[in-house]
């Protein structure tokens, strides 16, 4: 992050190529810790890496103290944001969800840009949902169960931990692996990963019954109700977050609480301790120099999702030839003046099969057609789009190959760039590969978030000298 200090305690930074006006930094948000505006943006700042798996993607509604949390007798006054206002960055990525009456448009905490202007305008909390957004926008099944454990009157945070060790018992054997996080505020939450299969719909429904069943085996200890009336003296298992439309407080997400406390991943271990309490932000931010991710695991299953996200890429090493075959993407761009990915070392090498159709645009319009295949997006430009008779092929024709990272991108190339025009994406998701001869002829089944399933074969015309990048694509019965 590059700093320039401007006039008392504002500072104008870059971060992620994004100029953010930082104001008020020495406001004390906690009063009685005396922690600052500038205390919140540093510890986003220092979470930011473990914290972003976990809420990438995802519809973020903000809770606001832009005063601070003030004291036990004059709390500060919160509010809660879900639709973004016109205040917003224009470069913060967002999503809209339609609800019966009005749609409304969530920011998705994807950098620490992001990051960044949410500390900036105080929204000390950030509350996410069990699901994410796919790469076009359509809402994906829920990738994480989650199960909020909520202390009633006279119980406390070891009494939770009881409740969490029974029901992982029953997790397990159900072939989950939960894990624990204390709120920062009363209780423990219980988050699983998910392959992705099931509804929230269904996923709720199993955690109640989950809930149920850990009620009845411990009535003396566990409820599964909401109200109130049936809470004094014992946890609530509180299943209903699975819900699609209900949020969590993010895993590393401040707490609006009067000390500045975080919902912060803990080990099975620590949990089994009889001096448990909840962490604040300078304990989570010195565990997390230590140790890393203690939630790691929840977004593992993210990588055989096979979506091209810094975690996937991560995981695969470089091969000379995935180095060379960016070298021409690269020689057609200035990362400083495009926003699109612009890879500086080399590529990696990937086995994933992921697949993005681009709406381009540029001085002609086109669709980028775009297959991952040994380390980037092999590209070819269809100037009709896909096929969508069996008996009509359409041209394609074959450009660069693509940086992976390429597969997420959406937005303005700036006039006079190569392909400058606007980017969206057209349709994204996974590929079963059936043939692929290079130069000559590709056969894939593609599923796509948005169009679904749909069999394609690309074949080289034969042509040489203009027309040697010269394809033809072609709309095939399913099998
Ligand atoms: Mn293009």
């Amino acid at each position: 992050m590059a700093q320039k200090k401007t006039s008392g305690s504002d500072q104008i930074v870059s971060v992620d190529q994004h100029r953010i006006r930082l104001t008020h930094l020495d406001k004390v948000l906690y009063p009685q810790t005396g922690t600052t505006k500038a205390d919140v943006i540093a510890y986003y700042a220092a979470v930011a890496e473990v914290m972003l798996p976990h809420v990438r993607d995802r519809a973020a509604t903000r809770k606001r103290w832009v005063n601070g949390v003030g004291t036990e007798k004059k709390p500060g006054m919160m509010f809660f944001q879900k639709n973004l206002d016109e205040s917003t960055p224009s470069w913060v990525k967002r999503r809209t969800i339609e609800h019966k009456d009005h749609a409304n448009q969530y920011p998705l905490v994807n950098d620490l840009a992001t990051l960044t202007w949410l500390a900036q305008i105080a929204a000390l909390e950030i509350h996410v949902p069990q699901w994410q957004f796919g790469r076009t926008g359509t809402i994906k099944n829920p990738d994480r169960l989650v199960l909020d454990l909520d202390p009633g009157d006279g119980m406390g945070l070891t009494d939770c931990a009881e409740v969490a060790r029974l029901a992982r018992e029953i997790l397990k054997d159900m072939g989950l692996d939960p894990m624990p996080v204390t709120s920062g505020s009363k209780g423990i939450h219980l988050y699983a990963a998910l392959d992705g299969k099931q509804t929230a719909d269904q996923v709720s429904a199993v955690a109640h019954e989950l809930a149920r069943a850990l009620e009845a085996d411990h009535p003396d200890l566990v409820v599964s109700d909401m109200k109130k009336s049936l809470r004094d003296s014992r946890i609530l298992v509180d299943w209903s977050q699975n819900s699609g439309n209900k949020t969590t407080v993010a895993p590393y997400s401040l707490r609006g609480r009067m000390r500045p406390m975080v919902a912060a991943p803990r080990s099975w271990r620590e949990l089994a301790s009889r001096d448990l309490a909840h962490l604040d932000y300078e304990q989570v931010m010195r565990r997390v120099k230590k140790s890393g991710d203690l939630l790691d695991a929840l977004t593992a299953g993210h990588l055989s999702a096979l979506e091209p996200t810094p975690e996937h890429m991560a995981r695969f090493d470089a091969t000379p030839q995935a180095r060379d075959r960016l070298e021409q993407y690269r020689s057609k761009r200035d990362a400083a003046k495009t926003p699109e990915p612009v890879p500086k070392g080399r590529a990696a090498a990937s086995s994933g099969r992921s697949f993005v159709i681009q709406e381009h645009h540029a001085s002609r319009l086109h669709w980028d057609f775009r297959l991952e295949h040994d380390g980037v997006l092999v590209s070819w430009a269809l100037p009709k789009g896909v096929p969508t008779e069996y008996k009509k092929n359409h041209l394609a024709v074959q450009t660069e190959d693509h940086p992976i990272e390429y597969g997420t991108f959406e937005g303005d190339i700036p006039k006079g760039e190569y392909g400058g025009g606007h980017v969206d994406i057209w349709d994204a998701g996974t590929y079963e590969l059936e043939k692929w001869r290079d130069g000559e002829e590709v056969i894939a089944t593609l599923h796509g978030e948005k169009h679904g399933k749909h069999k394609y074969a690309l074949i080289h015309t034969g042509g040489d000298g203009k027309a040697e990048n010269n394809w033809l694509i072609h709309l095939m019965k399913a099998d």
